[in-house]
């Protein structure tokens, strides 16, 4: 049995077939509601809707067949792909290229077939509308091919509707993303001239917050007239390319060549329209437009295409620019920040990739250790040491930061009951973010944390820094000072690089501040900075707060820090931070403690 020969354009019609997103999907009523007439109307009792795909033919609909999908060398529809108007078969056993086909010597026996090509356009077709018979027939008049010519011409339109359903923007009756992406990947696949600069482009309409405010506040069908409103202006502003909804507030479209030089006067245009208001139902609102371009590369597929242009597009708005070209560093430091995160939320998941160091903290008058700060250490089993100072502020933009400080707490306080237990009187301080005191139920969680832990809360302490209380003094007030009823100590840290305020600072509830490093590293190169340490030992001990010195690297700074009377230091002179069997041989060898 000879196979069916392959069309010249089959890489195109198959291209074409898949970006109809038919194949495999649910069958369509209206659609078998045609191949039921083609086969009354033919008094045959199977008639089809046949999809030639690379290695099967699939029917979208069917009448008078069980099965969804046979091999293509058994597809009579396979070589009726290859006609311009129809092929017909008056009797299958009598014709050489199917009297062995499985499908006419077993079920269904066919002897008579014809079918009409869907075609797409001239020489493409992407299957058939065929009827089938288990007898031969004498002929198939003139009329008969038209009837059914005219059926066919019905499932196309079909078809075509139920492509404009998936592909369709409901509101703005604009192509969708879905359609945008298939878009961009026809041109990966077939503009050979890459090389010539051709680009895409997403244009967000407003802020997401700023969307979601509106959407709140004056509702869903407000925030639809806004997204038309903001539509209207794209489509003048770089016709002739089509425009395409790809989110929420967000458009896409593409330059092709002819319209590199339009894109100039598109950014004219949308650079004067920017920020000028539109009034609806009375109400003035801005549109604000922020758009990320990139140019078409060859070896990019299209969901990356369209997360370069997402992440143009918002650093556009980041930067306050209308426009903003795809840069290759920004995005590899956003592709660094995505895999931590991703990497992250595993490593709190798995065992052993998080611990926490304790770096030793020193009383200057009497030399002993009276406390140690946990700091977070992070190893992955690929990326390698990942440095809190790295992750931490990634982590705070996210809900993650909630559940890493739930880590941090449990983890250091079993280590407080061990020391504790072992005899040990310093105190164990742990960091949280600002992000931390501004939840509702830290604090319930932190008593709660505690108690289960078995330690003594006095012995505990909290470092925040002063950025924590800038946003909303009042509440986090309030949060400082239930902490402090648990018996909890308080420091603020990284003392003077943030927003100090000398009347927040009179009513905070904290008992240390925290000298930064910054300053205590220049204590001998400039003498500003000796000035300031100096004046903030004292304002702090007028206030009532001990002084701790952060970042003493060296015995000099140890010795004048000492003698300007701060109260303790803590830094790689005395040790760096360690792991707890490190602390305890480190510990063990200091005479005093
Ligand atoms: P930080 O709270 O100011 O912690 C002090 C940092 O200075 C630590 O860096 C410590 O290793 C380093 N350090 C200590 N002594 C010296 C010194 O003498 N010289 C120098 N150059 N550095 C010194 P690390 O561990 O890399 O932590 C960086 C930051 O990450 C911390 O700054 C803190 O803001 C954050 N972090 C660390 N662990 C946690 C945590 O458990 N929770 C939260 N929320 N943040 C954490
Ligand atoms: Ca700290
Ligand atoms: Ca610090």
């Amino acid at each position: 049995m000879p196979a069916a020969p392959i069309p010249y354009n089959e890489s195109e019609r198959l291209e074409a077939l898949s970006s109809l997103c038919l194949l495999d999907t649910p069958q369509d009523p209206a659609l078998t509601l045609m191949t039921e007439l083609a086969a009354t109307i033919f008094k045959v009792p199977i008639a089809v809707v046949s999809l030639v795909d690379v290695g099967r033919q699939w029917f979208k609909a069917k009448v008078g067949l069980p099965i969804l999908e046979t091999p293509r060398d058994h597809a009579f529809c396979a070589y009726a792909i290859h006609s311009s108007n129809s092929l017909v078969i008056l009797d299958a056993t009598k014709d050489e290229r199917f009297s062995d086909n499985p499908l006419v010597t077993g079920p269904p026996y066919i002897r008579f077939y014809a079918g009409i090509p869907l075609l797409l356009k001239p020489g493409l077709a992407i299957g058939t509308l065929c009827v089938i018979g288990d007898q031969p027939r004498s002929t198939f008049t003139k009329q008969e091919e038209d009837i059914l010519q005219q059926l066919s011409t019905l499932v196309l339109a079909r078809i075509r509707t139920l492509q404009a359903v998936d592909y369709l923007d409901p509101l703005t009756k604009l192509p969708n993303r879905a359609r945008f992406e298939d878009d961009l990947k026809f041109h990966f696949q077939n503009s050979p001239a890459l090389t010539a600069p051709m680009h895409a482009a997403v244009a967000d309409v407003c802020s997401a917050a700023h969307y979601r405010s509106m959407m709140n506040a004056l509702g869903a069908d407000y925030t639809d007239q806004f997204v038309l409103a903001a539509k209207d202006r794209l489509v003048k502003a770089i016709y002739p390319a089509q425009l395409y909804r790809v989110d929420t507030a967000t458009f896409g479209f593409m330059l092709t060549r002819d319209h590199a030089e339009q894109l100039m006067s598109a950014m004219d245009i949308l650079s004067s329209i920017n920020n000028h208001a539109v009034e609806l139902n009375g109400i003035p609102q801005l549109i604000t437009y922020s758009i990320g371009i990139a140019r078409l590369r060859a070896n990019t597929t299209a969901s990356e295409m369209l997360r370069l242009l997402f992440a143009a597009a918002e650093q556009a708005r980041e930067q306050n620019r209308i426009f903003s070209f795809y840069e290759i560093e920004q995005d590899q430091s956003r592709k660094r920040s995505f895999s931590i995160l991703a990497a992250l939320t595993e490593a709190l998941r798995a065992e052993g990739q998080l611990s926490l160091h304790y770096q030793p903290q020193i009383d200057l008058k009497s030399g002993r250790c009276c406390g140690v700060e946990a700091l977070l250490r992070w190893r992955h089993p690929l990326f390698g040491h990942i440095s809190p100072a790295e992750f931490i502020p990634m982590a705070e933009k996210t809900a993650l930061m909630k559940r890493i400080t739930r880590w941090v707490l449990q983890s250091g306080l079993r280590q407080a009951y061990l020391w504790q237990k072992a005899g040990h009187t310093f105190k164990l301080a742990l960091n949280v973010s600002a992000l931390d005191l501004d939840r509702a139920n830290f604090v319930e969680e932190l008593e709660e944390f505690i108690k289960n832990s078995g330690a003594d809360p006095t012995m505990l302490e909290l470092e925040f820094t002063e950025g924590a209380i800038s946003a909303n003094p009042d509440r986090v007030y309030e949060r400082l000072t239930q902490i402090r009823h648990l018996g909890v100590n308080l420091a603020i840290d990284d003392f003077g690089t943030g927003y100090s305020n000398l009347n927040y600072l009179k009513n905070i509830p904290a008992s240390s501040l925290k000298i930064d490093q910054s300053f205590i590293r220049s204590i001998f190169i400039d003498h500003r900075d000796s000035a300031i340490v100096q004046a903030m030992i004292n304002l702090g001990h007028d206030l009532g707060f001990r002084i701790l010195a952060e970042g003493v690297e060296t015995e000099q700074s140890f010795a004048q820090l000492k003698s300007w009377g701060c109260d303790e230091a803590q830094g790689y002179w005395m040790s760096k931070p360690l792991t707890p069997a490190e602390f305890e041989k480190w510990i063990a060898s200091k005479p005093h403690n």
